[in-house]
C-alpha cells in the first residue's frame, strides 16, 4: 500500500469516527447506514489500495440543509451589501426606512405615482425622464420619493437622495465640491428633497444652477419634491430662479409629472423630529 493510500485509509477511518448516528438511522440490506429522515445512505463503500472500505458520506437531507445554509449566508451577505450602499445613498437614517412596505395608505396618490415610476425606471432612465412631487408639508411627497429611492437601491441602482441644505453646503465647500459634482453626474437617480425652500441668496442660486445644470448634462433623471405651487415654479419673480426652474421642469418630464398633492398631513408619521438631514 502506497503512502497516498495510507493517508486515504486514515481519512476514511476519521470519517467513520466522526459519524454520529442519529435517532431513526438504520442499517440497510447492503450493510450501510441510512438516514432516518430521508432514507438515503450516510455511508458508502470505496476502494483504497485494492480493499473495500466503508466511509461516511452525507445523505440527501444533509446536502439540502447545507445548500439552504449556504443560500441563507449569501442572501445575508447580499442584504448587508445593500444596507451598506443604502447608507451611502441616503444620508438621513430615517429616510432609509421609508419604503413601500412602510406605506400605511395615507397618501395613495403619491405612493401610486412612486410605484409607477419605480416599475418603469429602466425605460424612464433610458429616456432621461424625471418626476416632480408638489405639495405642502405632510402630503407624502418625501415619503413617495424615499419609496422610489429605497426600491431602486434594493434593485442595485446607484441613487443619491438628499435635502437641499446639506447639498448646497457641500457643493459650496472647496474641498468637497469636486466629489459632489462628480456624484451628481454619476448616480442613476438623483432625488432633491425640499427643492425651492433654501434662502435665495446669490451664492445659493449660483450653486443651485450649477447642480441642476450638472445633472442635466449627465443625461440621467432627476426627482424633486417641492412645496412650491405650480405658478411659483413656472413664473418666479427672479430671473435667475426662472432659469433654474425652467431647467428642472424640462428634466422632470415623465408623463406623470408633476404629481400635485393635497390632503391630510402624514407629517409625524414619517421621521418625526428628524425630518431634515443636518
Ligand atoms: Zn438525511
Amino acid at each position: 500500500m502506497g503512502a497516498l493510500d495510507s493517508i486515504l485509509l486514515e481519512l476514511a477511518k476519521n470519517s467513520m469516527n466522526n459519524l454520529v448516528v442519529a435517532e431513526g438511522d438504520h442499517v440497510g440490506e447492503d450493510g450501510l447506514l441510512y438516514c432516518g429522515k430521508c432514507n438515503t445512505p450516510r455511508q458508502k463503500r470505496i476502494e483504497i489500495g485494492g480493499q473495500s472500505v466503508v466511509v461516511g458520506c452525507i445523505c440527501r437531507c444533509e446536502v439540502e440543509k447545507r445548500e439552504r445554509e449556504e443560500a441563507a449566508k449569501k442572501e445575508e451577505q447580499q442584504r448587508q451589501i445593500i444596507e451598506y450602499r443604502r447608507e451611502k445613498c441616503i444620508s438621513d437614517p430615517a429616510y432609509r426606512r421609508l419604503n413601500f412596505a412602510a406605506d400605511n395608505g395615507s397618501c395613495p396618490k403619491a405612493v401610486e405615482a412612486a410605484r409607477w415610476y419605480s416599475e418603469n425606471f429602466g425605460q424612464l432612465k433610458a429616456e432621461n425622464k424625471g418626476l416632480m412631487f408638489m405639495g405642502t408639508v405632510g402630503t407624502g411627497k418625501t415619503f413617495a420619493s424615499c419609496c422610489i429611492a429605497n426600491e431602486l437601491i434594493d434593485r442595485g441602482y446607484d441613487v443619491w437622495l438628499t435635502t437641499m441644505l446639506p447639498l448646497l453646503r457641500s457643493a459650496g465647500n472647496f474641498s468637497q465640491c469636486d466629489s459632489v459634482f462628480e456624484r451628481i453626474q454619476r448616480v442613476d437617480l438623483l432625488v432633491l428633497d425640499d427643492f425651492g425652500t433654501t434662502k435665495n441668496s446669490e451664492r445659493n442660486m449660483e450653486l443651485l444652477f450649477e447642480i441642476v445644470d450638472a445633472r442635466a448634462r449627465s443625461g440621467k433623471p432627476l426627482i424633486i419634491t417641492t412645496n412650491l405651487i405650480p405658478a411659483q415654479l413656472k413664473d418666479p419673480a427672479d430671473l435667475s430662479l426662472a432659469r433654474i426652474y425652467d431647467r428642472v421642469i424640462a428634466m422632470c418630464s415623465c408623463e406623470r409629472s408633476p404629481v400635485v398633492l393635497n390632503g391630510n398631513s402624514i407629517r409625524g408619521q414619517i421621521a418625526r423630529g428628524k425630518h431634515r438631514a443636518p
